[in-house]
């Protein structure tokens, strides 16, 4: 049995595999520019954030309907929960279906028919958490958030994501603080390849209250002193920092030191169908390549726990951490 988790940091959209694309071109009349599954995955080689940005968006065009969404969410929690994963906060990203004329009905509708259903088919509770893509202005973000409010009894909470470098946080400000007059909950990549000082600014100016990567905290001792003291969750993903060139290798992850000096790390998965692993495939790799021990693999599950939005359901959370506490590794 897996060690017990909670997913922090997934794009439902990068949990397209190979073959899920391939069948949904199919079902509608999509014309990939691959000829097979095997073409498609020599063109998972990515050389940096944008390169990979730039196969996420094209592969996505295969997702039009309710089903499609259903399909994809469904095959991600039968997945995750093999992998132990037992509560998942789902990124989407509505901009990338609202600009290819898919309404943000279907996406958020076609979602919830999986996830609404989740409990009983997987035993994985979810949340589901609108992201906004930076790369594209302030004000569409606004529009996004105005469109999206018919479903804000279906979504906990928004993000932000996308192209890092020159999109500093502060660009999202009205957007943030809208959401936040909304009773939804923050959280924004920062810190991936964008400087420290984008986590400070995601922190101050947009009051998020977890870091998605943040990796480059590092950089700032001062930040990384903050960041304790808070106890700010990062949601770290290693895989993915290797695929997109993050971190020149596995080996030389900073995980080891960033939970070292007191960070509330989680690992998650980010865009598993493109970065090589789950959840569970992400605590295999750091343990086996960076030799986490026992207790430091428990602490990144504690950690996950204790970082997500179950404030509504706090019976399960304290169930999950006793599971953790109670695992034996095997
Ligand atoms: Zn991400």
């Amino acid at each position: 049995m897996p060690l017990p988790k909670a997913e922090l940091h997934l794009h439902i959209e990068g949990t397209l595999e190979p073959e899920t694309a391939f069948a949904l071109a199919a079902r509608n009349g999509v014309t990939l520019p691959y000829a097979d599954t095997d073409a498609l995955r020599e063109a998972y080689r990515f050389t940096d954030l944008q390169s990979f940005l730039d196969l996420y968006y094209a592969l996505m065009d295969v997702l039009r309907t309710e089903q499609d969404f259903a399909d994809l969410a469904d095959a991600y929690l039968a997945r995750a929960a093999a992998q132990g994963v037992r509560h998942a906060e789902i990124f989407f990203d509505p901009q990338a279906h609202l600009k290819r004329g898919v309404e943000l009905g279907t996406v958020v509708e076609g979602l919830w028919r999986a996830l609404g259903r989740s409990e009983q088919n997987h035993g994985v509770s979810t949340q589901l958490i609108l992201c906004f893509l930076r790369d594209e202005s302030a004000d569409s973000a606004l529009r996004t958030l105005r469109a999206a409010e018919p479903w804000l009894d279906r979504i906990t909470g928004v993000g932000l994501d996308s192209a890092e470098v020159g999109h500093p946080p502060a660009k999202f400000r009205e957007v943030f603080r809208a959401a936040a007059d909304l009773g939804l909950r923050r959280v924004a990549h920062a810190g991936e390849e964008g400087p420290p000082q984008y986590i400070t600014e995601a922190l101050d100016v947009l009051g998020v209250e977890r870091i998605d990567h943040g990796l480059r905290c590092m950089e700032d001792p001062a930040l990384v002193d903050r960041l304790v003291r808070e106890r700010i969750p990062l949601t770290v993903c290693p895989l993915s920092n290797v695929r997109l060139h993050t971190v020149a290798s596995l080996a030389e992850h900073p995980l080891p030191a960033m939970l070292d000096a007191g960070l509330v790390c989680t690992v998650n998965s980010d865009d598993p169908a493109y970065f090589g692993g789950y959840a569970g495939d992400n605590f295999d790799a750091v343990r086996d390549t960076l030799g986490l021990t026992e207790e430091q693999l428990r602490t990144l599950a504690r950690n996950s726990f204790l970082a997500a939005f179950l404030e509504h359901d706090e019976e399960r959370r304290q169930r999950c951490l006793a599971e953790v506490e109670a695992y034996s590794f095997g």
